[in-house]
């Protein structure tokens, strides 16, 4: 594997990208935005990424930028506490998104071709390699094109077929954004319910970050700020605050929660990681995820032909995501219950647990 484009500078793309260059390939990485963004929940690192991260040695820079939330608090309409469910750290680290995501491109930028404001436009596998047209730069050919672009991958588009064959929107929507201020408890992260909506303030480290999540079904032409005032308005607590945050901010990050299922994820010279080729979605074990196959792909390339490596990648690959891809469901009901009575039987639990705790 000589010549590697990477399409999406995230998680998975910057992993690859690392390991891929750091195993003697000319890798280039094409990134749709212009820049590092700043929005996205806090993530863990955990599992099978946390020797991976290691092995980057990037193990203190990512213990450095950890939060310190050691508890979820329940908040009413006027921000008293209804309850306080102890979020358990486990094995692993939660830093903010942005954080990962800037260390994982760090480290790769040294040994990798970092292209930002650009994309693919088409992709021609004619066997020997794949000729790539951009949206900016000029066209190339690469011996293996790899899409970690995320949900909405333009790779798997336009390599595998079209969204809704791969893509099951469950019901739900995501956004966050960087709030100006530091929190005052850097211990607890802040959560306040109506029914179907869920808001969670987090005080990741420095910044606070506010989280949206609520119950729709699909309306792809609305815009996001537009499907957020239509969720939200009227809900007490911050929320008029936060509203005004994400209708002018410049990184909102908005998207739906949605399950990726594809039968193959390489097709010729042409393959999938991260969320392009499976999506857990919600609560940020698909970081994990995505560092995890990004370095089972690298060690599949760097070990066998082509063909051999890309079906041991995604052999091995999925039977890490396949048993991650149900644990949505339960979750969703327990962080944004769809009724009032849902609420109440939900912040009931919370106060037996911390009774009995
Ligand atoms: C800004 C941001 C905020 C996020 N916030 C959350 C969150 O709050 N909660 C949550 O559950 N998940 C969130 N995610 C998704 C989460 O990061 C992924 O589920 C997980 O990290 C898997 O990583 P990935 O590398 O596969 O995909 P991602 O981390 O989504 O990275 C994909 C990358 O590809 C880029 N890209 C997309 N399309 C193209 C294109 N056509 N051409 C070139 N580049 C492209 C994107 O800009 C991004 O940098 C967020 C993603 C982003 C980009």
């Amino acid at each position: 594997m000589s010549r590697v484009l990477i399409v999406g500078a995230g998680i998975a793309g910057s992993t690859l990208a690392y390991w891929l260059a750091r195993d003697g390939a000319e890798v280039t990485v094409v990134e749709r935005a212009g820049g590092e963004r700043s929005s996205g929940s806090p993530v863990d690192v955990r599992g099978p990424a946390t020797a991976v991260v290691e092995r980057m040695g990037l193990h203190a820079q990512i213990q450095q930028a950890a939060t310190r939330a050691t508890g979820l608090a329940i908040v009413d309409p006027s921000g008293r506490r209804v309850g306080r469910i102890p979020i358990q750290p486990g094995e692993g680290v939660e830093l903010p998104r942005a954080d990962l995501a800037r260390i994982l491109a760090d480290a790769a930028r040294d040994v990798a071709e970092f292209v930002y404001g650009d994309t693919v436009t088409t992709l021609d596998d004619g066997g020997a390699g794949v000729d790539v047209t951009f949206e900016h730069a000029t066209p190339r050919r690469f011996d293996l094109v790899v899409g970690a672009d995320g949900v909405h991958s333009r790779v798997r588009r336009l390599a595998f077929g079209p969204e809704n064959a791969f893509v099951r929107h469950l019901g739900m929507y995501v956004a966050t954004v960087a709030l100006d201020g530091p929190a005052l408890d850097e211990r607890t992260v802040l959560m306040h319910n109506a029914p179907g909506r869920a808001i969670a303030v987090h005080p990741t480290t420095g910044r606070e970050l506010a989280a949206f999540i609520f119950r729709a079904r699909h309306t792809s032409h609305a815009d996001p700020v537009t499907l957020l005032d239509d969720a939200y308005r009227g809900m007490g607590w911050r929320v008029p605050e936060l509203l005004d945050r994400a209708r002018t901010a410049d990184d909102l990050w908005f998207d739906t929660v949605s399950r990726v299922r594809l039968p193959r994820w390489s097709r010729g010279r042409t393959v999938l990681v991260g969320d392009a080729a499976s999506c857990v979605s919600l609560l940020g074990e698909g970081s994990s995820l995505a560092i995890a196959g990004a370095a089972t792909l690298a060690g599949a390339l760097a070990t066998g032909p082509v063909d051999t490596a890309l079906r041991t990648y995604e052999h091995t690959h999925r039977r890490l995501t396949m048993p991650k891809q149900h644990g949505v469901g339960p979750l969703s009901h327990l962080l944004v219950p769809a009724t009032e009575g849902g609420i109440a039987l939900r912040n009931l639990a919370v106060r037996c647990w911390r009774s009995a705790g």
